[in-house]
């Protein structure tokens, strides 16, 4: 079979919900892919962020394969002798009291909501049932129907209500709306960082830390959505401490197993977490001895090579050379870390076919939002790979 044969295969008997590059990979390893025809490329995208510590790391690897010889799933109704070892490292690598494990992003952010719900009922004192959670414009936190529910990306929405109720979109960025919008049944407050799936929108400097205070005077959680953003990808552990900024829940996912498996978890202090009681809440395949041993450890390569402080040091490398690059076609290049969105002009037509020049070179790009480009490359890549890239990205965007 050659790339056209499988794509057909994909085509014909897949739901269309993406629309992928027309490559198709069969091998991972560190930063590079190959494809079925041989050919290898840097990837930049890194699965969303769920490869910060590239693909097929071979210490995850190891964890996982000698834990499928053993033992690798119990389901919660028994205990297993890797969950607590998963939990402690998540509270000493992240100064948390306690973790709710999870799969996917998105059932992560179910979890956070409904901790967050029953927080505003069994402590602040909501009336029953009218809890409401703040977000902001622009947000992506995943595709279940109540996320979309308070998406404004008509293309996630439209098509799939009715929609669950209780939450209020406010525009992000602006402290004054964030003041104007918290009421005496505000429960939360939910923002990511920075929004990457729209387009990699870093807020105006003090905001995180402005919201995170307006939640603290009005009694209000205040929960950060890291799923994209956290466990190094920005240059830090998480991007909320670039303000000082602890969130009462902090969400993660993605890079938790380094792309092996999902892994996903809700972090939280006892006095929010420890709400949960017995059979209110769970997940059949959630804190497995095969998750736990992947997320482990995921968060011990992270530690152990350094990849925040790699991040913020090689992030800087890219950023400042791409913007160095004397191109007609680029309206801003915004980031941190290695999370790094390049906004073309409008009239440069759209970001999909740079990103399909990219591939050409041998660098895997994705569009985000039409006119912007992400280069999150994984976060073991060194200065030697970002220099054998940054003339072939100079190139592609230079083209008329
Ligand atoms: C990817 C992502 C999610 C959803 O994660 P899934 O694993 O795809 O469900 C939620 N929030 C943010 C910020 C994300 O980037």
């Amino acid at each position: 079979m050659n790339t056209q044969d499988y794509i057909n295969l994909e085509e014909q008997y897949g739901a269309h919900n993406y629309k992928p590059l027309d490559v198709v990979l069969s091998k991972g390893k560190g930063v590079w892919v190959e494809d079925v025809e041989g050919k290898r490329y840097l990837d930049c995208l890194s699965a969303y962020s769920a490869l910060n510590q590239g693909h097929c790391h071979p210490k995850i690897v190891q964890a996982m394969t000698e834990q499928l010889q053993n033992l690798s799933l119990t389901s919660r109704a028994f205990r297993n002798d890797k969950l607590g070892i998963f939990y402690k490292k998540l509270s000493d690598m992240t100064g948390y009291e306690m973790s709710l494990p999870m799969n996917s992003g998105a059932e992560a952010v179910e979890t956070a909501i409904k901790v967050a719900r029953k927080w505003g009922y069994a402590v602040k004192g909501i009336p029953k049932y009218e809890a409401e959670i703040i977000v902001a414009a622009g947000n992506f936190h995943g595709r279940t129907v109540t996320i979309i529910s308070f998406s404004t990306e008509p293309l996630y929405k439209e098509a799939f209500g009715p929609f669950t109720p209780g939450f209020k979109v406010i525009p992000f960025g602006d402290l004054e709306a964030l003041k104007a919008a918290i009421g005496p049944n505000t429960a939360a407050v939910m923002l990511e960082p920075i929004q990457g799936e729209n387009g990699v929108i870093i807020p105006p400097e003090g905001y995180l830390r402005g919201a995170a205070d307006l939640c603290k005077q009005n009694n209000v959680l205040f929960i950060a959505d890291e799923i994209q953003t956290g466990l190094g990808r920005t240059g830090k552990l998480f991007a909320s401490e670039y303000e000082g900024v602890r969130p009462d829940i902090t969400i993660i996912g993605k890079a938790l197993s380094g792309g092996l498996y999902p892994v996903s978890a809700v972090l939280a202090d006892k006095p929010v977490l420890g709400l949960i009681v017995p059979s209110e809440h769970g997940s059949t395949f959630g804190g497995s001895p095969l998750a736990a041993v992947v997320g482990t450890a995921a968060l011990e390569v992270i530690e152990e090579e350094k990849l925040p402080e790699r991040s913020f040091k090689l992030g800087k490398y890219f950023m400042d050379h791409l913007s160095e690059i004397n191109s007609p076609h680029i309206k801003e290049i915004r980031g941190k870390g290695l999370l790094i969105g390049v906004e073309l002009k409008p009239e440069a037509g759209g970001a999909r076919r740079f990103c399909e020049s990219l591939q050409d070179e041998g660098i895997l790009a994705k569009e985000t939002h039409t006119h912007v480009i992400r280069f999150a490359p994984p976060l073991i890549i060194d200065q030697e790979t970002l220099d054998w890239a940054l003339p072939k990205i100079a190139g592609v965007l230079r083209q008329a």
